[in-house]
């Protein structure tokens, strides 16, 4: 049996400890639990452990999964979005943390204002520069917001980027690159990107982005166990 509230506590110790380090506020850190996977039955002693946020990869996945939990949460989609999953995405989740381009931003605009609702999106950063995976280049990211300007039922609250799996040096001046491109973009943002948050970091390096000013961390396999 894997020991969620355990687990649980064993990371706001962590994620407490890092934020200190840093001289930061550890309120200042949101931790998304990332249940990939994980049943239905885990995401409620998640819940009951005293998380508040959960993060899903799959659509239909996920679907599932919130129709089976009953206890409150806020649940943030994290992996790569399919523009014909765009609406259920809207239907299904408060957060969207991997927007990377200008068609599904302006896809998820439409379902959003047709449901009436308004969206939390980040924009996802491709900052190893990686050829196979997705987010978009850190040049294109000015470009991009500018145009999502115009999507005025998206809230851009920030970054988000999954840096390759490196030395610590390295994962840092990674985490560090967002941060600073964060910094440069906020000057000329739109009136819809407030661009406060920074989520970066997973299980294996969570405390090095907290140190670099990560305010979400998607943690999976500390709380839920391997997969
Ligand atoms: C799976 C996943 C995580 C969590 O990874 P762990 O190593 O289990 O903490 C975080 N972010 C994204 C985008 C993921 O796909």
């Amino acid at each position: 049996m894997i020991d969620i509230a355990g687990n649980w506590q064993r990371i706001l110790e962590r994620v407490a400890n890092a934020a200190q380090r840093a001289g930061r506020d550890p309120a200042s850190v949101c931790v998304v639990a990332v249940a990939k996977t994980k049943p239905a039955a885990m995401v409620e002693a998640a819940l009951a452990a005293g998380v508040h946020h959960i993060g899903e990869n799959y659509v239909q996945e996920a679907a599932a999964k919130i129709a089976a939990v009953s206890a409150p949460a806020t649940w943030h989609f994290i992996g790569h979005l399919q523009r014909n999953k765009a609406r259920k995405a809207v239907e299904l989740f408060q957060v969207v943390h991997t927007v990377d381009s200008l068609g599904l931003a302006q896809a998820l605009d439409r379902h959003a204002n047709e449901l009436q609702r308004r969206l939390r999106v980040l924009i996802e950063v491709n900052v190893g520069g990686e050829a196979n995976k997705s987010g978009v280049a850190p040049e294109a990211v000015e470009p991009l917001l500018t145009a999502v300007g115009s999507c005025g039922a998206l809230q851009i609250d920030g970054l988000m980027a999954i840096p390759p799996v490196a030395v610590e040096q390295e994962m840092r001046s990674y985490f560090r690159m967002l941060r600073q491109l964060r910094d440069r973009l906020r000057t000329t943002a739109p009136e819809n990107a407030r661009l406060d948050e920074l989520s970066m970091g997973m299980t294996d390096d969570f405390e090095i982005a907290i140190e670099e000013g990560a305010t979400m961390v998607r943690i999976g396999r500390a709380i839920f166990g391997p997969r």
